[in-house]
């Protein structure tokens, strides 16, 4: 089976990374998001609630399956029998970063393939920091987070 792990923070998820999961099952068995439980980054939303808004919007599709890890993303890949990575490249500014990420796994775990797909052009200037600044200031965009995310950001929002 070709089980693929695509790791992130996802505070929260948006279209781009829905979009990148989507075309992602089409071409292997499972994938599996890997939500980051980073203690050095300040999330609006706890693991939990991102892995709960994951698990609504993803209810009933077979091939995607949503988990958490701390430490290392190549030992989760192998503890979970993952034999490949994806991450998501927008815009240039992505790209230096990815790189280095992209090789440092590569060189710690170089059974693990680590694959980038590029999003959609009305998704490739998207991101969760700017969707978390626009519902902070009251505005909201529908178009860009799946409804279970438009819900929980305004609830959070209108609740501080
Ligand atoms: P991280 O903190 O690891 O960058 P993110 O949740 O921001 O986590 O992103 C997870 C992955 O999804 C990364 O590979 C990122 O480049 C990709 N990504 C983020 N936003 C988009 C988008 N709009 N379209 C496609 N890929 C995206």
């Amino acid at each position: 089976m070709r089980k693929a792990l695509y790791p992130g923070s996802f505070d929260p998820i948006t279209n781009g990374h829905v979009d990148i999961l989507e075309r992602a099952a089409k071409i292997f068995d499972l994938v599996e998001v890997a939500v980051l439980e980073n203690p050095s980054k300040e999330p609006l939303f706890t693991v939990e609630e991102r892995v709960r808004m994951i698990e609504e919007i993803f209810r009933g599709k077979e091939k995607i399956k949503v988990g958490s890890f701390r430490g290392l993303l190549v030992e989760y890949a192998k503890k979970t029998g993952a034999q490949v990575i994806i991450r998501g490249l927008r815009a240039i500014s992505d790209f230096e970063y990815e790189f280095q990420m992209a090789l440092m796994n590569f060189k710690m775990e170089p059974q693990i393939e680590i694959i980038f797909m590029m999003p959609r052009v009305e998704y490739s200037f998207l991101s969760s920091k700017l969707v978390k600044e626009i519902y902070s200031l009251g505005g909201t965009l529908p178009d860009l987070v799946p409804p279970a995310v438009d819900r929980e950001l305004k609830k959070k929002f209108n609740d501080t």
